[in-house]
């Protein structure tokens, strides 16, 4: 007696298509489940077996083989159990077999209700491109597998009401489409509650502007992570393709709420500065995706960079580089998206208040040389935007008025990233941040006043060849975002502003 029951798995952020297939045989009563299956897979067995006898039914005494199909690709945690117990029932007989265009996906608890999964979203696309047309998932999950449009979903609430469904006495009603709906909530942090900073409101809407990672340099508590968190709120809205690849990655990490479907806002990760390198790459025993994916799409915050581990900022290096980031162990190796601005906050000296008007810094001078040199130069290369963040003055204090609002700096940002997406259009990077050096020329013409003025700074202040390239992208999107379509002057100097850092003007003792 065999029967085949469709299934999914997920290996990165992808699904794949997986056959449980249960054979009921002579011999001494026996299970054994194959197919590379890892701990939590190989438990499905007694789970199953449990599961079986609470809800009524008979282990059949015979020797019983479960394979997981295809056999050379790992299978991981427990979301096998329900297709491996409907193959069970049904080369008993105690269950009709359902089509394969029938694909089931939960977890089990032993009295047979159904617990949810990471990865449903995946499997709900890879269902759909796979032919299947009706997908079976835990309740919590349904809301995410519905995001596949033309896959009917049905939330189930325990195998009963599968069975029961499955011989045709009591149809389930399937999950409603999930709609995508991109939209900004009144409670997000809004740039509207800043006090001050001008001149930092200004740089991060240029990083937002143009997809610059940012750098912010000043002493504690100046507002530099109330800005970050702010950041989000500017940035135009998910398209429905981010959106996706977002919340494909929540779900395999198992961090969508549940019940929820799309990812409807961009993320903001800020991990804490003991956090180790596997956290934020990904890894662990299930790949699991780290920091630097959760924040694809969205923003990276590093408080205090200088005093995360260098082999943890080494880390950011290929994300920053290609958007992407693999993650090796043991059990084999995969590739996360990992596309994120980083802004990034740190001190200008180890006691914080080098340059501080009224606070007389502590330090040591080679003190404040070791603790710069703590964030590496090819991190340092990788940073457009150095921005200063000065005490905020009383007189903005007391005048309890806050600054524009988020909104309207938002409708700014997205024109400017509009006129960006048509002129790269065709060309692999849609933002001023990802042109390839060797088409800066071209797309960043500069007036004879500009150059002159670049020509001039660049020899005073001994800019080494990647500042020019940083200060030629900032200023191009200094000039899109007053809808200029050559640099003018007044835009290469505002983009020297923000390489404090390069300068070292500031800061010199
Ligand atoms: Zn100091």
């Amino acid at each position: 007696m065999f029967a085949k029951v469709a299934s999914f798995g997920v290996r990165g952020i992808d699904g794949f298509l997986v056959h449980a297939e249960a054979d009921l045989s002579g011999g001494l009563p026996s299970f054994s489940l194959v197919g590379l299956p890892d701990s939590a897979v190989k438990e499905s067995g007694d789970r199953v077996r449990s599961a079986l006898k609470n809800l009524g039914y008979t282990w059949p005494v015979s020797r019983i083989t479960v394979n997981l199909a295809p056999a050379d690709v790992r299978k991981t945690g427990p979301v096998y159990d329900l297709p491996v117990l409907l193959a069970i029932l049904a080369a008993g007989g105690q269950l009709p077999t359902p089509p394969l265009s029938q694909a089931f996906a939960g977890e089990l608890s032993l009295d047979g209700s159904l617990r949810p999964v990471a990865g449903v979203l995946s499997m709900a696309l890879s269902a759909r491109d796979n032919g299947v047309t009706e997908f079976f998932v835990p309740r919590p999950n349904a809301a995410e597998a519905a995001a596949a449009e033309g896959l009917t979903v049905y939330p189930l609430d325990s195998v009963a009401q599968l069975a029961a469904h499955l011989r045709g006495q009591e149809l389930l009603q399937p999950q409603p489409p999930t709609p995508f709906l991109p939209q900004y909530r009144e409670d997000l942090p809004d740039f509207r509650d800043v006090h001050g900073q001008l001149l930092a409101r200004r740089a991060l809407e240029i990083a937002a502007a143009g997809g610059h990672n940012a750098l912010m340099v000043g002493p504690p508590g100046t507002g530099k992570s109330m800005l970050a968190k702010r950041l989000p709120s500017i940035l135009p809205p998910l398209s429905l393709e981010e959106s996706i690849e977002t919340s494909k990655i929540y779900s395999v990490a198992h961090l969508l709420p549940s019940g929820s479907g799309l990812a409807c806002r961009r993320p903001f990760r800020s991990p804490h500065h003991t956090v180790s390198a596997a956290a934020l790459a990904g890894g662990g025993t299930n790949l699991r995706p780290g920091e630097v994916s959760l924040a694809h799409n969205g923003v990276l915050f590093l408080d205090e960079l200088p005093e995360f581990k260098s082999d943890v900022l080494e880390v950011l290096r290929q994300p920053l580089e290609d958007g992407s980031v693999t993650v090796s162990r043991v059990s084999g190796s995969v590739t996360y998206p990992s596309r994120f601005m980083l802004i990034a906050a740190m001190n200008p000296c180890r006691c914080g208040y080098l340059g501080h008007p009224t606070h007389p810094c502590t330090c040591l001078p080679n003190a404040v040389a070791r603790y710069r040199q703590r964030v590496s130069g090819p991190l340092l290369d990788r940073i457009d935007l150095h921005i200063q963040v000065e005490p905020v003055e009383y007189e903005a204090l007391a005048s309890r008025q806050g600054g524009e609002d988020s909104a309207s700096i938002r409708s700014r940002v997205t024109a400017a990233r509009l006129i960006q997406q048509k002129r790269y259009e065709g060309l692999g990077f849609s933002c001023n941040a990802h042109i390839p050096a060797g088409l800066l020329r071209r797309f960043c013409p500069l007036t004879k006043g500009a150059e002159t003025l670049l020509r001039s700074a660049f020899q005073s202040l001994g800019l080494s060849a990647r500042a020019y390239d940083r200060i030629l992208k900032v200023s191009r999107t200094i000039a899109d975002l007053a809808g200029a379509d050559v640099i003018g002057e007044s835009q290469i100097a505002e983009a020297l502003q923000y390489r404090c850092l390069d300068k070292e003007i500031e800061y010199t003792l």
